[in-house]
């Protein structure tokens, strides 16, 4: 068996679903529609319930308290990738780790870095 086999602990799971929500954002529609907006309003709200890390979620249950991700929303792609990096460096930063640039997120996430290295 694989150690991929067996159930994610913290990291893991943050890895993953890191992976998941900076890919959604990057992917989100530049110009969403009021269905697009109300379904990554009802992803986002349903983390600080669900996220199966208690502490994880209840940090940030806290920081979408301060930091509310509907303007984000309604602005589309480019704000909310903004947005979710913020919420990712406040986590970062809470955990002793550098924060990441936040414009760099289209290449990480989506277009790949400008220097090639992720061409197959
Ligand atoms: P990760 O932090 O998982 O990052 C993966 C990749 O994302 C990085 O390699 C980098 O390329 C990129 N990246 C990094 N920062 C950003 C950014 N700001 N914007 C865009 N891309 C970025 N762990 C805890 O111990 N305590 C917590 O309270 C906690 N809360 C979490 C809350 C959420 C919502 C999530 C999804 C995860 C949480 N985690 C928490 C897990 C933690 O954030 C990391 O996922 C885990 O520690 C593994 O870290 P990593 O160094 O492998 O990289």
């Amino acid at each position: 068996r694989l150690p991929s086999d067996c159930p994610p602990d913290v990291e893991r799971l943050g890895r993953h679903t890191w992976t998941f929500l900076h890919t959604t954002a990057s992917y989100f529609p530049p110009s969403p529609s009021p269905h697009q907006k109300q379904s990554m309003l009802g992803l986002l709200r349903a983390l600080p319930t669900l996220y199966p890390c208690g502490v994880c979620a209840t940090h940030l249950g806290g920081y979408m308290q301060a930091n509310p991700p509907e303007r984000a929303v309604d602005q589309g792609r480019e704000a909310l990738e903004k947005w979710l990096c913020g919420v990712h460096n406040e986590v970062n930063e809470r955990l002793g780790k550098d924060r990441f640039d936040c414009d760099n997120v289209p290449q990480r996430w989506r277009d790949g870095w400008k220097d090639g290295h992720c061409e197959p």
